[in-house]
């Protein structure tokens, strides 16, 4: 057998139909998580984010294109299941991409998907994501480097795709970005949120970004998984496969412990023109970085 070839990217599989795939080496230290979700019945894979693109400084790792990973790379999947076979062998199934809204640590991958596959993206702000404005959302333009291109199908909220049964639904929650799209699978009972929450690691807001909103998606979130017992959550960063409501209660606790003044500021620095500020819970599993202006809004807002 040829020596098998490092990857910027490491599989685990979280059920029959249901693989994380984590980008460990990143050069932009974001190592966002991917999911890939199969449907033998639709001959598709769907693609749930696409990673930081594999630029890494490791000069042994040799696959750093996703796709690659998927079609030619071991998954090592560190458990009795894993064969070695990769995950999709020989690019047998087609692909669909979902993009959970469009920061550059979520679709530098996708370019090697746009050329022969559908990529979908959130409706709720067309403009927000549109040619001229997406080297600046992505934060591309800010790194210096280039923003993908790519023609993404807007979906509407609870829109459903042809390449996936109807009960994977998507949901508009913005709050982290305008575009920021969440993924109910219903028959395995997994919600998909992107970086609207995570644990262990600063939830981030942008300046484009809207406390407001957050809580409302948060408060629809819970909603929806409510009738579910035993949902798991699954994150763009840090959180995969956890609780589904009890991560979403708690991070809107601490939410609301910050608007209440409950949290109190650790940390100020200015980030892209704005006064940032810093919240971390005790313990640490919860915290918060955001311009605060936004903080300000949500306070006059919500009464606090
Ligand atoms: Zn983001």
């Amino acid at each position: 057998m040829p020596p098998l070839k490092r990857a910027a990217f490491k599989a685990t599989r979280l059920s029959e139909t249901t693989y994380l795939i984590t980008e460990h080496s990143d050069i932009y230290e974001e190592h966002p998580f991917i999911y890939i979700r199969f449907f033998h019945s639709f001959n598709t894979i769907l693609v749930i984010d696409t990673g930081c693109g594999g630029v890494t400084e490791d000069e042994e790792i040799e696959i750093t294109s996703l796709r690659e990973f998927i079609e030619k790379g071991n998954p090592d999947t560190d458990d009795d299941h894993g064969d070695g076979k990769p995950l999709n062998e020989g690019g047998r199934l087609a692909y669909a991409v979902a993009l959970t809204h469009c920061h550059y640590d979520h679709i530098l991958g996708v370019k090697d998907f746009a050329r022969d596959s559908p990529v979908y993206a959130s409706g709720y702000a067309p403009e927000f994501i549109s040619r001229e404005n997406l080297p600046n959302h992505s934060l591309c333009r800010d790194l210096g480097i280039p923003t993908p291109r790519y023609n993404p199908t807007l979906v509407r909220h609870e829109g459903r795709i042809h390449e996936a049964p109807h009960n994977l639904v998507f949901l508009h929650t913005p709050g982290h970005t305008p575009d920021e799209l969440a993924i109910w699978d219903e028959s395995e009972r997994r919600l998909f949120v992107g970086d609207t929450l995570y644990e262990w690691a600063p939830i981030i807001f942008p300046k484009e970004g809207s406390i407001i909103q957050w809580l409302q998606s948060v408060e629809s979130l819970i909603r929806l998984v409510q009738p579910y017992p035993g949902a798991k959550i699954c994150c763009g960063h840090t959180t995969a496969d956890q609780p589904a409501m009890e991560v979403l209660h708690n991070a809107r606790g601490f939410i609301w412990d910050v608007l209440s003044g409950k949290e109190v500021v650790r940390k100020r620095f200015e980030k892209r023109g704005e006064a940032c500020v810093q919240f971390v819970q005790d313990g640490m599993r919860f915290s918060l970085i955001c311009p605060e202006r936004l903080v300000r809004d949500a306070r006059a807002v919500n009464g606090k």
